[in-house]
């Protein structure tokens, strides 16, 4: 019996007792390969002995100290190495306990740029069907899960939704990628012009669909679209790379592979590998002065902002994949793996489509393949994976059912960036 209220409240879960490299260990000495990193958190695998080294290092220094007082070291030299590997024009950091409070406080940030700019109206936020933005309220209105949205739609703020870029679905037979990549974008701009230029705030879309589409990248040509569309009618473009950011897809951001920059970016999962909670929020040039040279501050802030022991153990998991050149890893491994899902997945009846990049690939189930209609939610295929998986000792991450009123489901994998062949 436990007290804890647990995500499944019946199911009996394993206990963790232990990891190393790969794999984690229940208490009954099972081991799992955890092939989904969690969900595509723990970049480094467990037990690193350089992040554990950093993390007791740091809390016999310092553990905690409150940003309304003092800064720390950890965090000033994360965010010094953050900015030094950013995207084009970004130029500050934000840093948060995690992924939807990066995201939350990224919205505020673009809502409070637009009033420091003196256009209050803008408010309208878009985003996209199929995508996932995180459980707060600002974010789960951001997102376009309508299952996870339904029992609480009338605390949402109202926010605007597109059909993602998913090809697998959505791209027209004889469409070449580059034609679909820009009839989807055109969504956004239809969207704004529809809603009122002067009204629209952000456009919010993950690089590559993580948690509600299985790894699903935009089509060659999509988001440098977008860009230009958002930069047409001054809308901010906040990129949600929480899941498949800091290095997940063999570059450290995914939005270098697609040629554009953000006005806004979030982070999470892989910037702490899961050693401790931590995520962020990587503003451009243009809205820090906004704040600098305006009201002089950001309107937000948590306790936990800046955490010494968060960033002390992000910064260590960041230096790591520098020192041993694990971006390299993650692409060569990337390659390596899709081949090997291609070979014994590519035929398969019930596999309709294996996509993603680097170390961040997703395999759509479908009840048949040709047709690519989808299995019946009500056998709930995804889940039974994960507890097949499970039963055999590897955990994958697996979504599905009906996803925003489409039917669908696939698994995520997301291993660790220190796999190897043999792994
Ligand atoms: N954004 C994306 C793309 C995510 O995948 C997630 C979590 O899965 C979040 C935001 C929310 O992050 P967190 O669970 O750390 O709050």
């Amino acid at each position: 019996m436990t007290h804890i209220l647990h995500r499944q409240i019946n199911a009996v879960l394993p206990v963790a007792a232990g990891g190393q490299g790969i794999e984690l260990f229940d208490r009954e000495g099972k081991a799992y390969i955890d092939a989904s990193g969690g969900a595509a958190v723990s970049c480094l695998g467990h037990g690193h002995p350089d992040v554990i080294a950093a993390l007791k290092a740091q809390a016999d220094r310092l553990a905690y100290a409150h940003t309304s007082f003092l800064t720390n070291e950890p965090a000033e030299q994360l965010a010094d190495r953050l900015v030094a590997g950013a995207p084009q024009g970004i130029s500050h950091v934000y840093f948060v306990s995690g992924g939807s409070e990066a995201n939350e406080a990224a919205l505020k940030m673009a809502r409070q740029y637009f009033v420091e700019k003196g256009e209050p109206q803008r408010r309208n936020i878009i985003a996209r069907r199929q995508s996932y933005h995180g459980n707060t309220l600002g974010t789960l209105a951001t997102g376009g899960n309508a299952w996870r949205r339904a029992p609480f739609g009338p605390l949402l703020i109202d926010t605007h939704h597109i059909d993602p870029c998913y090809a697998y679905r959505h791209q027209a037979p004889g469409e070449s990628e580059e034609a679909y990549g820009l009839r989807a974008a055109q969504a956004l701009e239809d969207k704004i012009l529809e809603l009122g230029p002067e009204t629209v705030m952000a456009f919010v879309a993950e690089p590559v669909v993580g948690a509600t589409a299985g790894a699903v990248p935009a089509a060659a040509g999509y988001f440098r679209r977008i860009r230009e569309i958002c930069d047409r009618h001054g809308v901010l473009l906040l990129l949600d790379e929480v899941m498949c950011g800091m290095g997940r897809t063999g570059t450290m951001h995914a939005c270098e592979q697609d040629g554009v920059a953000p006005d806004l970016m979030t982070v999470a999962k892989g910037l702490g590998g899961g050693y401790q909670p931590i995520g962020a929020v990587l503003l451009g040039r243009h809205i820090f002065d906004a704040f600098a040279g305006g009201s002089g501050l950001f309107q937000h802030g948590h306790t936990y902002i800046c955490h010494p022991m968060a960033c002390a153990a992000a910064l260590s998991v960041q230096e790591v994949i520098e020192r041993d050149g694990l971006l390299a890893n993650v692409r060569a491994m990337g390659a390596h793996l899709r081949g090997r899902l291609d070979a014994c997945f590519g035929n398969h009846a019930h596999v309709g489509d294996i996509r993603g990049r680097g170390l961040f690939l997703g395999l759509e189930l479908v009840e048949d393949r040709s047709s690519k209609e989808p299995f019946d939610p009500a056998r709930k295929v995804h889940a039974r994976v994960k507890k097949e998986a499970m039963a055999r000792g590897l955990m994958v991450y697996p979504a599905g059912g009906t996803i925003d009123g489409a039917r669908g489901d696939h698994v995520l994998l997301a291993p660790p960036f220190i796999l190897d062949a043999a792994g």
